[in-house]
């Protein structure tokens, strides 16, 4: 089963899409195409097609270009985020920077998001400039942020929902719309919440962003990107860019990731109800300050995140401590079962905090009032970013109630 079919459920596309036995062989798992390079079809249209990479689906060459094992996943992928083709790379920020070195030349300018992913944040606050590309980075929360910065040359707006690590929720419809309006792209890193949660296309966007090591791989132990859209900017983000960035995934790491990937919709249910008792017993613990969950009546775009996210709030809490940084540093010496450790989307519950006095400051792209608002709304003096694993909810909730006792 390759292609997207509408009437079958996220489940069941999840174990289909992808799999099944290849032409000429029997075995229902599919092999590890463990190749570099791959048997030419004969001299003719074939051949041309496999060296030009002219078709959808043409002949396999190099595993930089192509490879069956990350193909497999590339339709696993299309077929659960809605879209028509996908492009899987080594790691997120691989996804990433291909998809902005992609989509933007000299000349151009791209809204994104002042707060997300630190990785995205820098590459594009601190590296799109010298390739003479201009960058505003605003709130796009507030739609009249994204409104006020448009230019005449703005060719993208880059989003990231939920968004790490504060929770942030932007509405995927009203900025796709914006966008539409302005003939200009959005792309969309949806990795907090997964398709299982949301489906930013859709939604309207162009173009959605995944890191696969998170809960689409699920196990902690791979790094993985992907990109999803129109065949037409798959193929040409393949063959323009990424065979040239090198940045192509490996097929064991693709078989992998397609095979944790069967389970997503379980893990993402169980994710989340672990993070929402998590963050419900956090809300009224008195050594916390305040927290943030899409999922809880106080966060402050929780109706949205129900509109948008029908199937759940996603696995990440994020908090912070009445007693600041020397609070969190018992907390992480105290915790058993949660490990301090950065990354997220794994079977383990992770606790890491975010210095975001250091965070902030050190962000030469905000201005002060920006550094201001972020600081009041949402970061205060420092965050501690929660994971939510797949152990028990009382397990994880008795950890941290031990860990945060004075
Ligand atoms: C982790 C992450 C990335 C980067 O992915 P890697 O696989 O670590 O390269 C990008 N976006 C978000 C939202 C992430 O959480």
């Amino acid at each position: 089963m390759s292609a997207k079919e509408p009437k079958l459920h996220f489940e069941t596309l999840a174990v289909h899409c992808g799999a099944g036995p290849e032409e000429g062989s029997v075995s229902l798992v599919r092999p590890v195409h463990m190749s570099a390079s791959f048997k030419l079809p004969e001299f003719g249209p074939e051949l041309f097609d496999a060296l030009l990479m002219e078709s959808d689906q043409p002949p396999h060459v190099y595993s930089r270009w192509s490879n069956p094992s990350v193909r497999s996943l590339e339709e696993k992928l299309a077929g659960l985020e809605g879209g028509e083709a996908a492009l899987v790379t080594a790691t997120g920020m691989a996804a990433v920077a291909t998809v902005l070195l992609g989509q933007l030349q000299k000349g151009d300018h791209i809204i994104a998001q002042e707060i997300c992913y630190m990785g995205s944040q820098e590459f594009i606050a601190k590296h799109l400039e010298r390739f003479g590309i201009e960058i505003s980075l605003v709130d796009t929360a507030d739609l009249e942020q994204i409104e006020a910065a448009f230019q005449s040359n703005t060719k993208l707006i880059y989003i990231e929902t939920p968004a790490n690590p504060i929770l942030r929720v932007i509405d995927i419809a009203a900025v796709s719309a914006l966008a539409a309006r302005r003939g200009v792209k959005l792309v969309v890193d949806s990795t907090y919440a997964t398709p299982y949660l949301q489906r930013p296309l859709e939604l309207g966007a162009d173009l959605v962003v995944h890191s696969l090591t998170k809960y689409i791989n699920g196990h902690g132990d791979i790094l993985g990107g992907a990109i999803i859209g129109s065949m037409e900017e798959i193929k040409s983000l393949r063959k323009d860019i990424l065979i040239y960035l090198g940045s192509s995934a490996g097929p064991f790491d693709a078989w992998l990731i397609a095979r944790g990937m069967q389970t997503l919709a379980l893990r993402m249910e169980k994710h989340c109800a672990n993070a929402l008792a998590i963050a419900a017993f956090l809300e009224q613990h008195p050594a916390v300050e305040r927290v943030f969950y899409p999922g809880l009546p106080s966060h402050p775009h929780h109706a949205l995140a129900a509109r948008q996210m029908p199937g759940g709030f996603g696995g990440m809490v994020a908090f912070r401590l009445k007693e600041g940084m020397p609070a969190v540093v018992k907390m992480a010496e105290k915790i058993k079962i949660f490990t301090y450790a950065t990354s997220l989307g794994h079977p383990h519950s992770l606790v890491f905090f975010y210095p975001t006095d250091l965070y902030i400051d050190q962000a030469a792209y905000l201005s002060d009032q920006q550094k201001q608002s972020i600081r009041q709304e949402w970061m205060g003096e420092g965050i501690v970013r929660l994971s939510a694993g797949l152990e028990n909810s009382a397990d994880l909730i008795n950890d941290l109630d031990q860990a945060l006792q004075t």
